[in-house]
């Protein structure tokens, strides 16, 4: 799609590609071996993907992780899936390098993410409820 960076990108900062899926580097990089992952089909979720599709892109997914493990000793690689801007299924693989900040006080820590959300944490009945749903769908 003409409107979609990834769809753009895509062919610019391809670093490994399958029938289903790319591995891109460049310009939207944040830091140092941040790389994403995204369908070559364009669809705006996981979901979307046929069987084969998410089998495909997670199989990459898992070869880019391991293939950045490989540049040099991270603390921790992270996986994000958030597509907020961009309507193209994507993962990013963020490293971390000894020292750096992790990322889970932002997403859960009471100064992050957590912080706007306000108090909203599910109570245990509704947790519960849910968790019956799940299984009925799930299984
Ligand atoms: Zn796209």
């Amino acid at each position: 799609m003409d409107d979609c960076r990834i769809c753009r990108f895509m062919n610019d900062w391809d670093v490994a590609s399958t029938k289903h899926g790319v591995v891109t580097y460049g310009g939207l990089a944040i830091k140092e071996g941040h790389l994403v992952v995204a369908s070559r089909r364009h669809v705006p979720s996981l979901s979307d993907l046929t069987d084969e599709e998410a089998t495909g892109v997670l199989a990459l997914l898992r070869k880019a992780v391991r293939g950045l493990g490989e540049i040099r000793a991270w603390e921790k690689i992270y996986v994000l899936m958030i597509g907020d801007k961009d309507t193209h299924f994507h993962a990013h693989v963020i490293p971390r390098l000894p020292g750096e900040a992790p990322v889970g006080p932002f997403v859960f820590g009471p100064e992050g993410w957590r912080s706007v959300l306000g108090p909203s944490s599910p109570d245990s009945r509704a947790v519960s409820s849910m968790r019956e749903v799940l299984r009925s769908i799930l299984k």
